[in-house]
């Protein structure tokens, strides 16, 4: 059930419609929009009355929702969400771009990319500290120190940090130093990390599971939402399929279709998306022109002896050319791209 207040419902009037959500032992959601202020009704397991709340002061429409996400979905909030970040957001006119290695390997290697990046005019700086690889065998990140040298990269360029929580056991630590927390593929059902990222403000880049639905990303999302963190932004970053010459298949049917059933942003990840550097200028264009918020490019000085995803990574002249070629391509879908002062 979601109630829509009316345009000009008072603090006081929200205030009684909550309570009255919280007395009948249900959560109450407030959903702020353009408009008006939607309240999302979590935790019953059956059909609400919408005549208890038809007739209370300031309320327009009590709608029962019927699909299996509130919060996340248009019904809650027509317009798009912008998550804001510091002095700039995703899910605006300007696109993002988040670009930056796979994981970060030392400070001559982050910093060489993370100029680059600035200077392409990109805001976002990615990399992985935590890295939660498929063989225990592999690089796992340098970790608490790799959180370090992003935050030493941060100072320095003045890019957003976006690097991910692998667990909770680290999240604390991440938190401290993302502007966007990223939730990994791997990660996209563990509830229990969801439900912590939800307790924060801190925006969170939640990417979709290797074989995971629409419809399961949204749910992943709800779990975000409902703790209270409206600052989700997700990533369409390939699913398996049974395409082999690829490693992964850019499902770029999501974008438009999430952005018909979701108020969220969403970014496209095509470095993981194809798993081939030479495809990836390709599939960005291809992400934005099917009307993605934003991209995520991994980028690295010297591909062939990266620790992680080499295959995949620009070196930092290609990605000013992907960079260049985005620029060209937004103005026709009324888009814009920071451009950087020298
Ligand atoms: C990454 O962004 O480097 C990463 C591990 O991505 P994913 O979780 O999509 O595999
Ligand atoms: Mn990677």
């Amino acid at each position: 059930m979601l109630i829509l207040m009316k345009n000009g419902a008072t603090a006081e009037e929200i205030l009684r419609v909550k309570q009255k959500v919280q007395s009948l032992g249900f959560r109450a959601h407030e959903i702020p929009g353009a408009q008006r202020i939607a309240i999302g009704i979590t935790g019953n397991q059956g059909k609400i009355d919408p005549d208890i709340f038809a007739t209370m002061g300031g309320v327009e429409q009590a709608v029962p929702v019927s699909r299996p996400y509130k919060l996340v979905g248009r019904d809650a909030k027509p317009e798009n969400s912008e998550i804001r970040i510091g002095d700039t957001s995703i899910g605006g006119t300007e696109l993002a771009i988040i670009a930056g290695p796979c994981s970060v390997e030392s400070w001559d290697q982050l910093i060489t990319t993370a100029k680059a990046v600035k200077a392409s005019g990109a805001r976002f700086l990615r990399g992985g500290a935590f890295k939660p690889r498929t063989s225990p065998y592999a690089f796992q990140g340098m970790k608490e120190e790799g959180l370090v040298l992003l935050r030493e990269a941060k100072k320095e360029t003045g890019l957003k940090i976006v690097t991910e929580a692998k667990d909770i056991t680290t999240l604390s630590a991440v938190a401290e130093v993302a502007d966007v927390i990223q939730i990994g593929a791997r990660n996209m059902t563990n509830s229990s990390l969801l439900e912590a990222v939800g307790e924060l403000r801190t925006p969170v880049l939640l990417k979709r599971g290797i074989s995971s639905t629409i419809e399961e990303l949204l749910m992943a999302a709800e779990y975000i939402l409902a703790r209270g963190n409206l600052n989700v932004i997700l990533c369409e970053r390939g699913i398996r399929t049974f395409e082999p010459a690829t490693r992964n298949t850019l499902d770029l049917n999501a974008v438009p279709v999430i952005k018909k059933l979701s108020h969220l942003p969403i970014i496209v990840d095509p470095s993981h998306g194809i798993g081939l550097w030479d495809g990836v200028t390709a599939m960005a264009l291809a992400g934005i022109a099917a009307g993605a918020d934003g991209i995520m490019i991994e980028v690295h000085p010297h591909p062939s002896e990266a620790l992680s995803d080499g295959a995949q990574s620009l070196k930092p002249a290609r990605f000013l050319e992907l960079v260049a070629k985005v620029r060209q391509l937004a103005p026709i879908l009324g888009r814009t791209v920071h451009e950087e002062s020298h």
